[in-house]
C-alpha cells in the first residue's frame, strides 16, 4: 500500500502564483478586476492564438454565457456530447433549451460526426452544438465544424479538459464560435476555481462581460435593462491562474509522459488506452483504459483494488442519456449499441497526477497487472 494517498489529479503549484497574489495585495486590488484579470486574459489569448477572452468564476459560467450568446428560444433543441461531465450540458437548461444527446465514436470517445449528421436529419432547425474534448482528447473538430457550418449551427467547444491539446496544429478552445476552458482544482492548470469564455468575436465577449458583471447599463446610477449575473473572476484568483499558465506546457508534457508509461506498462493485458486520432495532440489530462469485451475483470474490480492500496481511480463519466435528470432527452446513436454506454461499462480513469513519481506509477501498474495474473 502506498504510504500517502495518490490522487487522480491534484493541484501542482510552483510559487509564481504567490508573487502575482502579492502584487494584488500590494496594490490593494483584491476586489474584482485589476491587473491580474486583464493580464490573465491577454496571456491566455496569446497562448491559444485567439482574440477575445473573458475570465469568469467557472467554466460552467463560461458555457452559460456562450449559450446565452446564442439566444435560445424556449424548448429549442441543442445538440450536446453525451459522454461528458454534466457541466457541459446543464447550462442549456439554464437558458430553457432542450438537450439532444449525441453518442460517441470509438476513434476518440467524443461526439460521433455520423450521429451528429443523423441528428440534423431529425432536427434540421437545430442552431447550437456543444462538443467536448473528453479527458483532453480532441474530437474530430474539423468534421464537426464543417457539419455545423453546413447547417448554419453555432459550435460551442467545451475545452475544460483539453487546455493545451492541439488538433491539426491548432489549440483546442479555438474551434467553436464560443469556447470555454476551466481552472477547476483538478484540471491541467488551476486558479483554485475559475474559467474563461473565448471567442474571435470580441463584441460577443463584450456582451458576455456585460451580463457577467450584473448587466449595468451605461448610466450615472445603477440601471438595468437586462437580467445580470455575478460571474467575473477575482483579481486574486486570476493571479493564481497567471502563475499556473507559465507552467501549462510543462504540465502537458508530464501528462503525456504518464500516458506513455501506462501504455507501455500495461502492454499485453486485455485492455486499451483511451484512443486519439493521428492529427491530434492530446494533453492526456487523464489517462484512461477500456477493458476488452470478453475481460472478466470489471472497472469496479480495478477501482477497488487500487483503492485498497491508497490509490484513487474513477469510473468514466456516466453518459448523460443514462442520467435520471436527462431521462426525457432524445439520444441519437448510429451504432447498434451506444458507444458511450460501452465506454462507461468497461472503462476507467487512472491516477494522472503530475507529481506522481515513476515508482508510484510502477506500483499502480503492478496492482493492475496483479488483477490479471490470477
Ligand atoms: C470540469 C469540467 C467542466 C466545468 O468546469 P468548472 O470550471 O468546474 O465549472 C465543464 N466541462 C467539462 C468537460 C469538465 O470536465
Amino acid at each position: 500500500m502506498l504510504p500517502k494517498r495518490l490522487g487522480l489529479a491534484t493541484p501542482t503549484m510552483h510559487g509564481e502564483e504567490l508573487q502575482y497574489i502579492q502584487e494584488a495585495f500590494d496594490t490593494n486590488w483584491i476586489a474584482p478586476l485589476g491587473k491580474n484579470v486583464d493580464s490573465f486574459e491577454a496571456e491566455m489569448c496569446a497562448y491559444l492564438g485567439t482574440r477575445g477572452a473573458l475570465a469568469v468564476s467557472s467554466c460552467t459560467a463560461a458555457l452559460h454565457l456562450a449559450i446565452k450568446l446564442c439566444g435560445l428560444k424556449p424548448g429549442e433543441p441543442v445538440f450536446c456530447s453525451d459522454l461528458t461531465f454534466s457541466a457541459t450540458v446543464n447550462p442549456v437548461s439554464y437558458e430553457g433549451g432542450k438537450q439532444v444527446l449525441i453518442d460517441s465514436e470509438w476513434d476518440t470517445w467524443n461526439m460521433d460526426p455520423l450521429a451528429l449528421e443523423k441528428a440534423f436529419e431529425k432536427y434540421p432547425e437545430c442552431r447550437v452544438v456543444i462538443v467536448v474534448n473528453l479527458y483532453g482528447t480532441p474530437a474530430k473538430l474539423d468534421k464537426i465544424r464543417e457539419i455545423c457550418d453546413r447547417h448554419n449551427a453555432i459550435l460551442i467547444e467545451d475545452a475544460a479538459e483539453s487546455l493545451s491539446s492541439e488538433y491539426q496544429g491548432k489549440k483546442t478552445g479555438t474551434f467553436g464560435r464560443y469556447n470555454a476552458i476551466s481552472f477547476n482544482g483538478n484540471k491541467i492548470i488551476t486558479s483554485s476555481g475559475g474559467g474563461m469564455l473565448l471567442s474571435e468575436d470580441t463584441s460577443a465577449v463584450k456582451k458576455a462581460f456585460f451580463w457577467a458583471t450584473q448587466s449595468k447599463d451605461p448610466a450615472p446610477w445603477y440601471q438595468h435593462s437586462e437580467i445580470g449575473y455575478n460571474y467575473r473572476m477575482s483579481n486574486v484568483v486570476a493571479g493564481i491562474g497567471r502563475g499556473q499558465l507559465l507552467h501549462l506546457d510543462e504540465h502537458r508534457d508530464r501528462k503525456v509522459a504518464i500516458y506513455e508509461r501506462y501504455k507501455k506498462g500495461l502492454e499485453g493485458l486485455p485492455l486499451q488506452m483511451n484512443p486519439y486520432t493521428d492529427d491530434a495532440r492530446p494533453n492526456h489530462w487523464l489517462s484512461c483504459v477500456i477493458l476488452d469485451e470478453d475481460c472478466t475483470v470489471t472497472p469496479g474490480d480495478v477501482i477497488a483494488a487500487l483503492g485498497q492500496e491508497n490509490i484513487e481511480s474513477r469510473y468514466i463519466w456516466k453518459p448523460m442519456h443514462m442520467q435520471p435528470v436527462f431521462a426525457d432527452c432524445d439520444f441519437i446513436q448510429v451504432a447498434d449499441r451506444s458507444v458511450g454506454e460501452e465506454v462507461f461499462a468497461r472503462g476507467l480513469c487512472l491516477p494522472s497526477d503530475i507529481k506522481m513519481t515513476e515508482e508510484e506509477q510502477d506500483y499502480v501498474i503492478s496492482v493492475i497487472r496483479g488483477l490479471f495474473d490470477k
